[in-house]
C-alpha cells in the first residue's frame, strides 16, 4: 500500500499524465506560434499558446473538447473578450484577446452589458448555460485587449487549481524539429571572496568578475546541426570559491521567426545535476518570480532574459531540482566540466560545455560597508525614513538582503517635491513598497489632483498612482526609479472620430469617439442617447470608444453624450446630435 502511494505520489505532475489525445486544435490551420508556454514576459511567465491567424481577425475558433462554458469576460485591458470552457476530465481551456463570440454567447454578454450599464463584464456559469461540443465554433479570433496584432492566445488549466499548464504537452499537432539557441552564459560569484577570471584568446589580461559585477561570456556553435555550443573566444575559466551560473537561450519552430522559451534547462557538472529548470505549469500567485528566475538587470539594461541556473534565497518557484540550489564551490586545484543541455517540449536538444579550473582567492580589497540603518534584511520588514521622504517595505519585498540607497534632487517645473531616486532600477521588487513624499510644496487647492509620478530616463513623467494623505502623497509602486509628486488638472481628451459632418448614421455602421487621458488615466466612460445608457466598447490600446449600431438606437434625430473621466476626477463630456436612418 505505501509502495502504491509513492509510485502515484512521483508521478504527480509527470508530463506523461496529461491526456494526449483529449484535445483538438481550437484552429483550423496549421499551428505556428508567436509565443508559447512560460516565455518570458515583464513581471509575470506567458500562460498559454500564442497561436498566429495570418495576420487578421475572425478566424473561427473551436472547442478543443466536449464541456461547457464556464466564464465569459470583456474588458479593454489584459485578454480582452476571452471565454473559458471548462471540460469533464478537470482541464479548462482559455481563448483570449477574441474578435467575438458565438451568437448566443454574444447575446448573453450584450443582455448582461445592458443590465449593469457597463462594457466590461465578468461572468461565471454553471454548467447547464452553455453546454458545449467538441469542434464547436465557439468564438471569432481577434485582437482585443492587451493584444499587439491578431492572435489566439489559448491556455490548458487545472480547473481547480487554475494553474496554467504547457498546453505542448497534450499532443497538440505543431511541427518543431529546431533546436533551441543558445547565446551567452553569465557566471556569477558568491560571497565576498567569489571571483571569476576569464582569459580571452591571445590574450594575458584576464577578465575579473565578483560578486557585484558577474561575467557575461557569449557562446557560439561551429557545429553544421547548431546543436553545439561553446564559449566564444575564451581560453580558460578559472574561479574561486561558491559560484552560480546563468545562461541566455530561445527556442524557435518551423515556419515561425518569433523567439520562444526554452522547456528544460538542465545544468550539469562532472556529469552530476546540478541545477535544472522545467517549464511544465506555474500558478498565477508565482509568476511574478520570473524576475528572481532571471536576472532582473539583464533585462532592464539590455533586454536580455539570461535565466538563471540558480535559485535566489526569495525565490519561491516550484519549477527546479538539484543540490545546494544549483550553487558550485570551487576548490583550489579542482577542475569542474559543466555541461548545458536545453531542451524544447518536442525533445529538440542543444548543448553547451566548458571547463572551470579551481584558483586561489586572490586578495581582494576589502568592501566599503553600506550603512546599515538602510540595511533590509529580506524576511523582515522595514521603514525608511529619509529625508521628506518614507519608504516601509512589507517582508519578502526582495529576493535577497539589499543596502537601500536614495539620492535627491531638486523639484521639476512640472513637479511639487524633490525628485527622489530610490534605489537601483535594476533590483526587482515582488511586492509593492509603499512611498509616502512630504506635501508640503503642494498647494491646499491642488491636494485632490495629485499623484505619485515616475521620471523616465528621458525625463518624462507618468503616473505611479497614490494620492494626498496627512500631509504626503502616498503610493505603492513596485519598481524603483525616480519619484516625483505631481497633478493631473487636464481632463481627458474626447472627440467624435471619422464622424460625418451631417451626423447621419445608418444602422449597421459604428459612432466612435477618439478619447485619451495623458496622466492619471481613463477610469470610467459611459456613452447616452436621450439620456438612456447604450453601450460603447472601449478599446484602450486605440484610444477608441466604439458604438455599434445593432438596433438599440431607433431610427430619428437623437442626443448623444459621452462622458470620460480620468484617475483624478477630471471629466469631460461631449453632446453630439445624430441622426439615425434604417
Ligand atoms: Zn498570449
Amino acid at each position: 500500500m505505501l509502495l502504491l502511494v509513492m509510485i502515484v505520489t512521483g508521478f504527480r505532475g509527470h508530463t506523461d499524465d496529461y491526456p494526449k489525445d483529449f484535445f483538438r486544435s481550437p484552429l483550423d490551420i496549421p499551428l505556428v506560434m508567436a509565443g508559447n508556454f512560460a516565455e518570458m514576459r515583464a513581471n509575470h511567465f506567458h500562460s498559454g499558446l500564442d497561436l498566429k491567424t495570418k495576420n487578421r481577425e475572425g478566424l473561427p475558433v473551436y472547442a478543443a473538447a466536449d464541456g461547457w462554458v464556464s466564464r465569459v469576460k470583456v474588458s479593454p485591458y489584459g485578454y480582452g473578450n476571452v471565454l473559458y470552457v471548462s471540460h469533464p476530465n478537470g482541464y479548462t481551456t482559455v481563448y483570449a484577446h477574441l474578435q467575438g463570440f458565438s451568437q448566443e454567447i454574444s447575446d448573453y454578454v450584450r443582455t448582461k452589458q445592458y443590465a449593469s450599464n457597463q462594457f466590461e463584464i465578468d461572468k461565471y456559469l454553471s454548467k447547464g448555460a452553455f453546454p458545449i461540443t467538441k469542434g464547436d465554433v465557439i468564438a471569432a479570433s481577434g485582437n482585443s485587449g492587451g493584444s499587439f496584432g491578431p492572435h489566439l492566445h489559448f491556455e490548458i488549466r487545472s480547473s481547480k487549481s487554475q494553474m496554467p499548464l504547457n498546453p505542448l504537452l497534450f499532443g497538440l499537432q505543431i511541427t518543431d524539429t529546431v533546436a533551441p539557441k543558445i547565446f551567452r552564459i553569465k557566471i556569477y560569484p558568491q560571497d565576498s571572496d567569489g571571483y571569476v577570471e576569464v582569459y580571452r584568446s591571445g590574450s594575458k589580461t584576464p577578465v575579473l568578475a565578483t560578486r557585484e559585477m558577474p561575467i557575461v561570456v557569449d557562446a557560439v556553435t561551429n557545429d553544421p546541426a547548431g546543436k553545439n555550443y561553446q564559449l566564444s573566444n575564451v581560453d580558460k575559466l578559472l574561479a574561486h570559491g561558491r559560484v552560480g551560473f546563468g545562461i541566455q537561450v530561445h527556442d524557435y519552430h518551423n515556419g515561425s521567426r518569433n523567439r520562444l522559451g526554452a522547456y528544460t534547462i538542465l545544468l550539469e557538472s562532472d556529469e552530476a545535476m546540478l541545477f535544472q529548470s522545467e517549464l511544465a505549469k506555474f500558478t498565477f500567485g508565482q509568476t511574478r518570480y520570473i524576475n528572481a528566475h532571471v536576472d532582473y538587470g539583464e533585462y532592464r539594461e539590455h533586454k536580455r532574459w539570461i535565466q538563471r541556473s540558480h535559485r535566489l534565497p526569495g525565490n519561491a518557484l516550484d519549477i527546479y531540482a538539484g543540490a545546494n540550489n544549483g550553487f558550485l564551490l570551487v576548490e583550489p586545484g579542482s577542475s569542474h566540466e559543466l555541461q548545458y543541455v536545453i531542451a524544447d517540449a518536442a525533445g529538440n536538444r542543444s548543448t553547451l560545455s566548458f571547463q572551470l579550473l579551481g584558483v586561489q582567492d586572490p586578495v581582494v580589497a576589502p568592501r566599503i560597508r553600506a550603512d546599515p540603518s538602510y540595511r533590509v534584511i529580506r524576511e523582515e520588514s522595514k521603514t525608511i525614513a529619509g529625508d521628506k521622504m518614507r519608504v516601509h517595505f512589507r517582508s519578502n519585498t526582495f529576493y535577497e538582503d539589499i543596502d537601500f540607497v536614495y539620492s535627491v534632487s531638486d523639484p521639476r517645473p512640472d513637479s511639487y517635491s524633490p525628485v527622489y531616486a530610490l534605489h537601483n532600477s535594476s533590483t526587482p521588487l515582488h511586492r509593492s513598497m509603499t512611498l509616502s513624499i512630504q506635501a508640503d510644496g503642494l498647494p491646499e487647492q491642488l491636494r485632490p489632483k495629485a499623484l505619485m509620478a515616475t521620471v523616465s530616463d528621458d525625463g518624462k513623467l507618468s503616473s505611479a498612482g497614490g494620492s494626498y494623505r496627512d500631509g504626503f502623497v502616498v503610493a505603492k509602486p513596485r519598481s524603483f526609479g525616480n519619484y516625483t509628486i505631481a497633478v493631473d488638472t487636464v481632463a481627458p481628451a474626447l472627440e467624435s472620430w471619422r464622424f460625418p459632418k451631417d451626423g447621419q448614421f445608418s444602422k449597421g455602421e459604428t459612432i466612435q469617439f477618439k478619447v485619451n487621458d495623458e496622466f492619471s488615466g481613463i477610469r470610467s466612460y459611459a456613452g447616452f442617447v436621450d439620456s438612456k445608457w447604450v453601450l460603447f466598447e472601449y478599446d484602450a490600446k486605440k484610444n477608441l470608444l466604439s458604438h455599434h449600431i445593432d438596433g438599440v438606437l431607433e431610427s430619428g434625430l437623437r442626443k448623444l453624450v459621452l462622458r470620460v473621466e480620468d484617475g483624478k476626477g477630471n471629466v469631460t463630456t461631449v453632446a453630439r446630435s445624430v441622426t439615425i436612418s434604417d
